[in-house]
């Protein structure tokens, strides 16, 4: 998607370690115009999907998968990074997260994510896939079903994405980052 690559090649900060930031217009202050239309991008990228739910993790997905469920009418659900004490009825996971370079657990309510849900998946950032593996544990457990993966950034030097095409995922990502060698930016055309 053009206007989100251009902005990350003009707001984009590269950090050792393969890290992508991008606060100044997603992960800290937030951009609602390029939210926007980069949610009415993943509508039209999944819009042959029957998708009754929209599912996100907090707290970074949470932004543009609620642009998602605006704009399809649907409810969307974030998984917890906390298991809040009042929460019954939970389906958990364990996740591990490269970045902070430690193991959290997500959990989800079965009363929000329910048997034959059908659930369209949107986050951020798509790295290793230790997320979305967390996710695709989550959906199984509740016995719903995966019918996609929205990320608004692929790191594709990550193989996140390699792994969850090669399961049959329908996989959308809005801007594929080839490589932050040298700390330099390369996006796939
Ligand atoms: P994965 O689980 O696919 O390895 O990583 C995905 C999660 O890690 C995303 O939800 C995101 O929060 C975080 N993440 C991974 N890579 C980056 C990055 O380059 N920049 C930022 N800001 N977050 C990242």
């Amino acid at each position: 998607m053009k206007a989100l690559k251009d902005r990350i090649i003009r707001d984009g900060k590269c950090f050792e370690g393969g890290i992508l930031k991008v606060d100044n217009f997603i992960n800290h202050q937030m951009d609602p115009i390029l939210m926007k239309s980069m949610a009415v991008e993943f509508v039209r990228r999944f819009a042959s999907t029957k998708i009754n739910k929209i599912l996100t993790i907090e707290a970074s997905g949470i932004a543009p998968a609620i642009m998602v469920g605006y704009l399809l009418e649907l409810p969307v659900v974030f998984a917890k990074k906390k298991k809040p004490s009042t929460m019954e009825n939970m389906l958990t996971t364990t996740v591990y997260s490269f970045t902070k370079d430690r193991t959290y657990d997500v959990c989800v309510s079965k009363d929000y994510l329910c048997p034959g849900d059908k659930v369209l998946f949107i986050d951020d950032f798509l790295a290793n896939g230790n997320a979305a593996k967390g996710i695709i544990d989550l959906v199984q457990k509740a016995e719903a079903e995966l019918v996609g993966m929205g990320f608004l950034i692929e790191k594709s030097f990550q193989h996140g994405g390699d792994y969850l095409r090669a399961q049959g995922i329908h996989v959308e990502s809005l801007a594929i980052i080839e490589s932050l060698e040298n700390c330099q930016i390369k996006i796939k055309d």
